[in-house]
């Protein structure tokens, strides 16, 4: 795997967790916010990891499934054109080292010798930079995406279940907004911006909808109607 998909998959994971751990988190502290029933908490917490990690699956699935059944009728594509009219296929991957810089004499010779060696990767790689080897298994994607959603759904569950009654929502608080800042410390350095920009960002998002689920939970459970 190149550099550039390990920096995808990464990218992929943290938005994972980050997703997870803000949505789970305001779940149970809207709840809090509500009851001090520890059944009550967990059976939402649980139910909403389960679900969120699912929906994140499913979601993964079908975009990475569908992307690449578009990259498979490009090559289909691309093989039936070789086999047709390898002439002018010839001719279109010399005019594209062309572009590239290189002179009409070396752009011929490196596509002449390209096609000999493997004409449908070549055409692959510099005209729809696909590599054929490096296809996304949508499974995979799907899997790693419930997996990241589910590390990052853990933290606000295990805090908020694990903690006395009386400190359970500000734990939570502490280490949902912990969490985002490791997050967010990754995710700026994988896109190599700002980490102070990145973290505010995640810590005043998530902060906010902590405190206006935690809100409303305390709200709807001093109406006494639930
Ligand atoms: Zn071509």
């Amino acid at each position: 795997m190149g550099i550039g998909a390990r920096l995808n998959w990464l990218r992929a994971g943290v938005l994972g967790a980050n997703d997870g751990i803000v949505s789970i988190a305001t779940l149970v502290v809207g709840v809090a916010g509500a009851t001090a029933s520890v059944g009550a908490l967990a059976t939402a917490g649980v139910a909403g990891l389960v679900g969120g990690a699912i929906s994140m699956a499913l979601g993964e699935y079908v975009s990475v499934s569908s992307q690449r059944d578009s990259e498979k009728a490009l090559i289909a594509k691309e093989r039936h054109e070789l086999t047709e009219m390898p002439e002018e296929e010839l001719a279109e991957l010399t005019q594209l080292y062309r572009a590239r810089g290189l002179s009409a004499e070396t752009a011929s010779r490196v596509a002449e010798e390209l096609t000999a060696h493997d004409a449908l990767a070549a055409h692959l790689e510099v005209e729809l930079h696909i590599d054929p080897n490096d296809l996304v298994n949508p499974w995979h994607a799907a899997l790693s995406s419930a997996l990241s959603f589910t590390i990052g759904a853990l933290l606000p569950l295990l805090a908020i279940l694990l903690t006395p009654a009386e400190v359970r929502v500000p734990v939570t608080f502490a280490v949902v907004l912990l969490a985002l800042a490791v997050t967010g410390t990754i995710s700026a350095k994988v896109g190599s911006s700002r980490v102070g920009r990145a973290v505010t960002r995640l810590i005043v998002g998530g902060g906010l909808a902590l405190l206006v689920t935690w809100l409303l939970g305390t709200l709807l459970g001093a109406t006494g109607v639930f």
